[in-house]
């Protein structure tokens, strides 16, 4: 943006702040809409002018979306922050970095970064300098005409930062390649890359206390995700990203309202890690991304992906209903596997909620007693300290079988066998009594995290629902 164009939006500004031209009868004061305190920067008359006109992404469903973000900039944020429409020349250095089933993502500078605009003393707006900031671009493949599905991708992430208080990666805004016409999801770049990639180049040099640490955080966004009444539906180690050594859970491409679900008869993911009762054409739930959690866990564990030995075929399909599970490293922890089973219980109704795993794992993590899930901090630091000492033995290189895919895609698998657990890891891990759970119910209750506090760090999410 041009010095001209801010000083044009300054004046405008100010003239709105005096009185309410447009309205006869009934006066706005707007100096009432700057109360940051409570988070009010700006009601839908008073936004400077520039971020909301002289801009449009092409798509009416795109602008109304970005210029809903700017009239509702309304939460907890000590900036306003919004969703910006950014031309894609002020894109520089692009790298493609990843590729999932329905992206690609690149590495860019973004020559302006993100806007920050501050209100001065007499009321105007001013606009920070601009900065370069790093970031990660994602070009939603075919997109051109933002489907409903795009869009959904967009408003999930958007809410979901809403929700998380914006500890989670942030959406910055969108862009469009003018060659292709595809849209592409402007976010913070994840330095440290995703989990897969960290456990494949540094396994041996990560503490189980680290391990714990980045399990918890990705509890605390699937938490926040499920308070929504939202599923993941593609959660996997390659979409859980590293930025300063947190966790941050990401791609929402096939998340949406666990009540709002698709019948084409395709399942979507990474074969290792969906539920066997998806792959047995179940509808997905809430405790199925539970599922996806548990087979992390084991990764985390062996350092390698689950079943990167076989083909993701119908085979494979099948024996994870027929009880089939990832294998675990040597040393881990009994109650680390134990709850880790948990998840992968073949009954959806016995694996534990976001917020419960939220719980044991932010209490391990933090060294903390727990009487409800009966942990006792000394011993559970004992065993994984005792574990540690096994890490560098393990051997993390390991030989892909070509058919084994990591990336998401569609399935559909016939006359599979409805899913059952092991009789040897039933014995061991499983405590299959509590038959009358019901895991979709007890999620949904309960999850609201605080909205009144500033958070700054998801630490200190920690412990806020250990006690529901
Ligand atoms: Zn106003």
């Amino acid at each position: 943006m041009s010095l001209n164009n801010e000083n044009q939006v300054v004046s405008e500004f100010n003239e709105l702040n005096i009185f309410d031209r447009n309205s006869n009868s009934l006066k706005i004061n707007h100096e009432n809409c700057y109360d940051p305190d409570n988070y009010k920067f700006w009601c839908k008359e008073c936004v400077p002018r520039c971020i909301i006109e002289g801009w449009t992404s092409g798509n009416d469903d795109v602008d109304n979306f970005i210029k809903d973000t700017i009239y509702n900039v309304s939460h907890n944020f000590e900036d306003p922050f919004f969703l910006e429409w950014v031309p894609f020349d002020r894109f520089e250095n692009m790298k493609q970095i990843g590729e999932g089933g329905f992206a690609k993502v690149y590495s860019a500078t973004w020559i302006d970064g993100k806007a920050v605009y501050y209100k001065q003393d007499d009321g105007s707006w001013i606009k920070k300098e601009p900065e370069p900031i790093e970031v990660a671009l994602k070009r939603l493949n075919g997109s051109q005409n933002m489907s409903s599905d795009f869009l959904n991708e967009l408003k999930t992430c958007w809410n979901f930062y809403i929700k998380s208080h914006a500890v989670c990666l942030k959406l910055y805004g969108i862009t469009r390649d003018p060659k292709t016409k595809e849209f592409i999801m402007i976010m913070q770049f994840a330095d440290e890359g995703n989990l897969r990639s960290i456990l494949s180049s540094n396994f041996n040099n990560i503490s189980w206390h680290d391990k714990i640490k980045y399990l918890c955080q990705s509890a605390i966004d699937l938490k926040n995700l499920h308070s929504m009444g939202f599923f993941h539906k593609d959660f996997h180690s390659g979409n859980i990203l590293n930025l300063d050594n947190e966790s941050y859970i990401s791609d929402f491409g096939l998340s949406g309202p666990s009540n709002e679900q698709k019948s084409d008869n395709k399942i979507y993911g990474v074969l290792p890690y969906i539920a066997p009762e998806v792959l047995n054409g179940e509808p997905y739930t809430l405790c199925s991304d539970i599922y996806s959690f548990g087979v992390v866990m084991a990764e985390l564990s062996s350092g390698k992906p689950s079943f990167h030995n076989r083909k993701h075929d119908t085979s494979l399909a099948l024996d994870i209903c027929n009880g089939l599970r990832p294998e675990f490293g040597k040393g881990t922890p009994e109650i680390y596997k134990k709850l880790a089973h948990r998840c992968m219980n073949a009954n959806p109704n016995q694996r534990p909620a976001a917020n419960e795993l939220q719980g044991i794992l932010g209490n391990w993590w933090g060294y903390k007693d727990n009487e409800k899930y009966g942990y006792k901090a000394k011993e559970v630091e004992a065993a994984f300290d005792e574990a540690d000492k096994e890490i560098p033995n393990i051997l993390t290189s390991y030989e892909k079988n070509s058919d084994a895919i990591y990336t998401s895609r569609a399935f559909t698998f016939k006359n599979l066998s409805k899913p059952i657990n092991s009789s040897f890891i039933s014995a061991l891990y499983l405590n299959d009594e509590e038959d009358n759970k019901d895991c979709q119910d007890s999620q949904l209750i309960d999850l609201e995290v605080p909205s009144t506090s500033k958070l700054d760090g998801k630490y200190n999410l920690l412990y806020d629902d250990n006690d529901n």
